[in-house]
Parts: structure tokens; sequence; C-alpha cells
């Protein structure tokens, strides 16, 4: 029998809902603790309980202990795959950032939940469950990090949270899940084209990510670029344009050589240097501002993060980005 870690870090996954006020908040006591082994015979299963928090309370120091102990806990030689719980607000973040920190062929899934332990049709044990026989499965090798949620299998890489209450809500807009969960089976059909992965020790960089929207200018920019950033992420327009009252900001933060990231505040399609009007796509990246294509952009923000702990020269940036 294959040996399986589960590393709990809170989220909805782990609360319970107070039946008079119908909120939700956290337990000391998990309320899933254990249950996996009992309702899963098909491996050995360990359980870790790392953190006990709501995933907005999650920051990029807590993802890198999280990869650390994943790393050290693969490394050690014991166990054949891991499943994190986290909560599902920022799941896709640390999934994403967990994709890119760990070097391993085993397969690490991340789950959460969408209604707590004891609401009425309650999905964190049933995703708990799903997600340990997907990580038992040799099929789930070499495909980086996992997402699963109701039956389905994600790349971190590519899902989102489409949903703030409905327990379908993680998608991957663009190319869909790349495998799905049956009472049966675990079938993959799709295939991890690339994969690459960043060997950091920290993870300090502060990294913002601002929205464009119509009409704006460059008073919030230069407000951040107040702030002593280490990177700009940009969620443009469309292909990849911004309104031209920002592109002045944009310079600054540009000469002060801060990288500036862009990537479409659209949730399908790539971003391309197609317009030549003032902030325009061709503008942008002949300024020297580098285009991110198939990432959102708080997946930009982490990967910046991560980029920026390696180099902060542009060129070297721009092809990690492609
Ligand atoms: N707000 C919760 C969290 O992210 C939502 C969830 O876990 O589903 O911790």
């Amino acid at each position: 029998m294959k040996k399986i870690l589960i590393i709990h870090t809170g989220g909805t996954i782990s609360m319970q809902e107070d039946k008079r006020s119908g909120t939700v908040s956290t337990s000391n006591e998990h309320p899933l603790s254990n249950s996996a082994s009992l309702f899963h015979h098909d491996a050995h299963i360990e359980e870790d309980f790392l953190f006990n928090l709501p995933s907005p309370h999650i920051t990029p120091a807590h993802m890198l202990e999280l990869g650390r102990r994943i790393h050290d806990k693969l490394a050690a030689g014991n166990f054949d795959g891991v499943v994190v719980t986290h909560g599902t607000d920022t799941l896709e973040e640390t999934a994403y950032f967990l994709d890119l920190f760990l070097q391993t062929r085993k397969p690490v899934v991340v789950t959460g939940a969408m209604r707590s332990s004891n609401e009425v049709g309650s999905d964190g044990l049933y995703n708990l469950i799903s997600s340990i026989r997907v990580a038992n499965t040799d099929e789930a090798q070499d495909k980086g990090v996992l997402v699963v949620m109701n039956d389905e299998i994600h790349t971190a890489k590519n899902v989102t949270k489409t949903s703030t209450s409905n327990v379908a809500t993680f998608q991957s807009p663009q190319y869909g899940p790349i495998g799905i969960i049956t009472k049966q089976e675990i079938l993959f059909h799709q295939k991890l084209i690339s994969y690459e992965s960043y060997p950091i020790q920290q993870l300090t960089k502060n990294v913002a990510l601002v929205k464009a929207y119509a009409g704006m200018d460059g008073s919030l920019i230069s407000a951040i670029h107040s702030t002593g950033i280490s990177g700009l992420i940009i969620e443009a327009l469309g292909q990849g344009n911004v309104p031209k009252g920002i592109i002045p900001a944009l310079q600054q933060i540009l000469d002060d050589d801060i990288p500036i990231i862009l990537v479409s505040r659209c949730y399908q399609g790539i971003v391309q240097a197609t317009y030549m009007y003032e902030g325009g796509g061709r503008q942008l990246r002949d300024m020297g501002i580098i285009f991110a294509n198939g990432l959102t952009g708080p997946k930009a923000r982490i990967k910046l993060m991560v980029a920026l702990e390696l180099t902060n020269n542009l060129t070297e940036l721009a092809p990690m980005f492609e």
C-alpha cells in the first residue's frame, strides 16, 4: 500500500457552521481529523496539522513554509503522494506557488470545500477522499501540482475559483480539467507538455497587482510606486491594452528598473502586442513591459515574486513569462 501525507492548513474544509447564526468559523479540532483513514482503505494515511487559517490569512511566508514541509517530507522518502487541504479563497495562489517551488514527480494534490463540515451537502470529506484517490494513482505522477474539487482534476496553473459559493467553483476556463473522478476510476485525458520549477530559498519581494479600468489615470499606479515595490502586475484590458493616462506612471516604474508584467483581465485568451494606439499593447511592449500568457493577475504576482528571488534583470525575467 502507498503512503499518503495529508497536510491541513485550514479553510472552510476545517470549519463548522453555527446553526443559530449561520456563521462559519474555525474550530480547534479539525472536523475531518482521522476521517480519511476511516473512509479510504487503499493507502496508509498520515496527517500533519500545519496551520489552522482561513485562506485570506495565508501569506507568501505560509506558502513557502508549506512548500518546505512537503519538500522535506517527500525528501525523507517515506511518502508516495501529498494532499493539502486549504481554504478556497486563495487556494489557487498556494497551489501555483507549490507548482513553481516543488521539484517532485510524486502527486501533490490541493483541495478544499465550499460547505463547512456540518452543513447539509458538505463537500469537504468527499473532496478529501477524492484527493487521496488521485494522490494514490500512478497516473497522477509528473503532472505538477493538481487541484481536486467536485470530481474534477485541474492543473494548479490553469485553475481558478469562479463562483463565490457553488461547489463547482473551480474551473480551468481556457483548457478545462485534465481529468475526472468517477466512483470507480480516476481518468486523465490531458498530459502536461511543459514543467517549470524554481529552487528559491525565500519569498520576500513586494509585488503589487492592479486592474486596469476605463478612465483610469496614473495616480493609483504612482501611489503604488511610491510604496517601494519590487515589481508590478497589471491586469490590462482585452488583448493587453491600458488607458493612455497611465502610461507616464508606468514609464516611471520602468525607469527605476522595476519590472512590470502584463496579463489580461479577461479570463480567457492570451495577451499580445497587437494595437498601435497610445496605451495599446505594441506601445507597452516597446516600453519594456513583459507580456505573460495564460496566467491570472494573482498567479502572475506569485510567479514574479518567485522569479525576483532569482533575478531582477529584465532580459532574464522575460523568457520566464513566455
Ligand atoms: N473563506 C474560506 C477560506 O478561504 C473559503 C473556503 O475555504 O472555501 O478560508
